[in-house]
């Protein structure tokens, strides 16, 4: 099972470009090394080809090859995406790519080195704004702070589209690529199960449906620069006890929650397992059985709707138990029992 991901990022708007892309380098090698190869013939059959013969996917996956290098090259910290966003929105870009098919050799030429200029320049002059490419959301989703407590009292994202992660799960970050494990607990944005994606990215568009109502670590984050991502990251996290702060009795089964079925807990029970095998085994799927009884029982006492639950306990044991390699299978009679998880 994928971890989740927590998510950090900041715009510090200061007019700088930050982007790491040395002014030195030129895009036009690429051009020269294209017109040369041309004038002495392909002799080693270089997939690259000649510029004259390319139609405009082939122009534009040259292009973007381009773009890789130059940023692996100086090794600068802007995606991909995030350039090429940029650069999709001009006018150069748009007219050659819309001229190209009616462009004969020389002009084709003469257009793919106005286009690696243009690009170079745009590069370097990445403006120090989000453009809404869409890159650091499909990185994961954000993590909430205090100051987002209102988005959510407002109701302008509903609670069924919040997670708790617990104290001690392991997660990772883009920031600390390396898992690491909760000190204390976070409260995040759902993320699409299959991709990581924040779950308000729209896919077809790459826009995010609650824009203007964006949580502090979205407005807060740029591609272009990850300094001020570490100085949010110093700001207090929003946690349940901050939401449900007037709920006192929902506050005491979360509490009773976490002393009975903690992650502490369920790590303790998998590593006697492998330690102990059979009867431990079993001990394990007890406790998984017990915590899905507690969520359940709590819904309904409550009438708390099935979708709020993974705010209000945090990720089921069955959703964290692949973790260790296992899942649980129920079988035609009802009962469990733990086997190999086969995704990993
Ligand atoms: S809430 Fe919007 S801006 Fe923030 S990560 Fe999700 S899609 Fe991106």
């Amino acid at each position: 099972m994928p971890l989740p991901s927590i998510r950090m990022g900041r715009v510090e708007d200061n007019g700088n470009c930050n982007c790491g892309l040395s002014p030195t380098h030129t895009f036009l090698q690429g051009a020269e090394t294209l017109m040369s190869s041309s004038e002495h013939g392909n002799a080693q059959g270089n997939p690259v080809g000649y510029p004259a013969d390319w139609d405009t996917r082939a122009l534009r996956r040259n292009w973007l090859d381009h773009l890789q290098d130059l940023i692996e090259e100086q090794e600068a910290s802007i995606p991909l995406k995030r350039i090429e966003y940029q650069l999709e929105q001009s006018t150069v870009y748009h007219d050659i790519m819309q001229r190209w098919p009616k462009m004969d050799g020389s002009q084709r030429l003469k257009a793919w080195k106005l286009l690696l200029e243009y690009s170079e320049q745009a590069a370097r002059d990445i403006l120090p704004t989000c453009v809404q490419c869409g890159e650091c959301c499909r990185r994961g989703s954000p993590t909430l702070h205090i100051e987002d407590l209102e988005l959510l009292k407002e109701g302008r994202i509903s609670w069924d589209q919040l997670v708790t992660l617990r104290q001690g799960e392991p997660v990772r970050s883009p920031l600390q690529p390396k898992i690491f494990f909760l000190l204390d607990e976070r409260i995040k944005l759902r993320e699409k199960p299959e991709t990581q994606e924040c779950v308000f990215l729209e896919s077809s568009t790459d826009r995010c449906s609650i824009y203007t109502d964006r949580p502090l670590q979205c407005r807060a984050q740029a591609c272009w620069d990850g300094s001020a991502a570490k100085q949010l990251a110093e700001q207090a996290y929003l946690t349940r006890r901050d939401l449900f702060a007037h709920v006192e009795l929902l506050l005491d089964v979360i509490a009773k929650h976490h002393e009975r079925c903690s992650f502490a807990k369920l790590q303790e029970a998998v590593k006697r397992v492998e330690q102990d095998g059979e009867n431990a085994a079993h001990k394990l799927v007890e406790l998984l059985a017990y915590e899905d009884h507690f969520r359940n029982f709590f819904s309904e006492q409550f009438n708390i709707p099935r979708d709020n639950l993974d705010l209000i306990f945090g990720r089921s044991f069955a959703e964290l138990v692949p973790i260790f390699g296992l899942q649980v299978q129920v079988e035609a009679d009802g009962r469990r029992r733990l086997v190999p998880d086969r995704a990993r």
